[in-house]
């Protein structure tokens, strides 16, 4: 079984698209796989996924078949990677963050909530771990840049490499968190940071690609075996093309950027679907760089594709569909790093390891 697994959520219509076109949706249901979608030449096309969430999905369907096997793997340490994609307003934030980080009813919190909460209760009930930390960043890429959003001094954050951390982003705040409820209030605050732009489409969409990175880290009884995992979680910004949105100069710039990393993600998931090429482009955008070692190789993956199901976003929908499709043809066979016993006696890196084999990022 391929570890990427690809869905595709629909949310409800929205008041919006029902005044302006009644009910009609684009697509025909046609099971909790499949459905069928027509095309730019008005042929109908089926489209098939590991799961499609249709507008009657609870947030917890989408947690426990997109994040489960994820949280438990990251604290084995398999690196695993949770993205959003789709445009702007089809649900990709509603997905991660619920209606609000902090303050939701259970029934419609989030992606990052329950990762949290599973992360820690996993950490705590597990009789095999002696010990352990969890370890908390937040950064949005803006324009290319990487800025921190739990220090927005860090405008312009470095990506480097080395043999114990892996890929890490040099600099980058990082904060020991000890429960839930810790992870939370920081993780708002971080969201309080996202640059948000106004288009047409929605009048505070975000125009960045926001990272919540999570690196657990346990000493298992008896052998002291360290092993330490990652999760991040992508919320991507709007993938909707240019024209649509009306966009002019700075606005134009960041729907640039922004098509232009899709398109590096896209090319990286093509590079190992295919397998045909030696080279993975994941130095392409910073995007596809921060996530080298949590897509593909030898971790787990997630891709939720959101959609609005109004006739009114087909060919923005269609858009979305086809790049799940590209994507559900990875794969890899998860298996844990191991990190060596050095490094566990050390205490939790704060900043930056430019001393480990530095390497310039994307
Ligand atoms: P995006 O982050 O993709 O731009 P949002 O997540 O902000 O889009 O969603 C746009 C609007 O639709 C928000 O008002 C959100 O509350 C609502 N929405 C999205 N998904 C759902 C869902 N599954 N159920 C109910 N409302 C949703
Ligand atoms: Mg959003």
């Amino acid at each position: 079984m391929s570890n990427v697994r690809v869905c595709v959520r629909f949310r409800p219509l929205s008041h919006k698209e029902r005044k302006a076109n009644g009910d009609k949706v684009c697509f025909k249901k046609l099971d909790a796989e499949s459905l069928v979608f027509k095309d730019e030449r008005d042929e109908d096309v089926i489209f098939s996924f590991d799961k499609v969430f249709y507008d009657d999905a609870e947030q917890s369907d989408v947690y426990k078949f997109l994040a489960v096997p994820i949280v438990t793997d990251a604290v084995n340490g398999i690196n695993g990677t949770i993205i959003t994609y789709g445009q702007t307003g089809a649900g990709k934030t509603y997905s991660m963050e619920g209606p609000s980080i902090l303050h939701c009813n259970e029934q419609k919190t989030g992606l990052v909530q329950r990762v949290v909460n599973d992360l820690f209760e996993c950490l705590r009930t597990s009789a095999s771990m002696a010990t352990w930390t969890v370890n908390l960043s937040m950064v949005e890429i803006y324009l290319e840049k990487v800025r921190d959003l739990l220090d927005l001094s860090k405008d312009n954050l470095q990506i480097k490499e080395s043999k114990s951390q892996g890929i890490y982003i040099s600099g980058a705040t990082e904060i020991s968190i000890m429960n839930s409820s810790d992870a939370l209030e920081r993780l708002s605050e971080g969201i309080a940071n996202r640059a948000v732009g106004e288009t047409q489409m929605n009048l505070a969409s975000s125009r960045s690609h926001c990272l919540y990175i999570f690196s657990v880290q346990h000493t298992s009884t008896p052998d002291e075996r360290v092993r330490a995992g990652k999760i991040i979680l992508v919320d991507l910004a709007g993938s909707e093309k240019v024209e649509k949105t009306g966009a002019e100069g700075r606005v134009l710039d960041e729907a640039k950027t922004i098509n232009k990393s899709l398109s590096a993600l896209g090319n990286v998931i093509n590079a190992l679907t295919t397998g045909k090429s030696n080279h993975v482009p994941y130095r392409d955008s910073k995007l596809t760089r921060i996530l080298q070692d949590s897509l593909g190789g030898s971790s787990r993956a997630s891709l939720l594709c959101c959609c609005s199901p109004s006739a009114l976003n087909s060919p923005e929908s269609l858009s979305t569909l086809r790049f799940g499709t590209r994507t559900k043809l990875i794969k890899t066979v998860p298996k844990p790093i191991p990190v060596e016993a050095e490094s566990s006696k050390k205490p939790t890196p704060q900043h930056s390891h430019d001393q480990d084999n530095p390497s310039d990022g994307a």
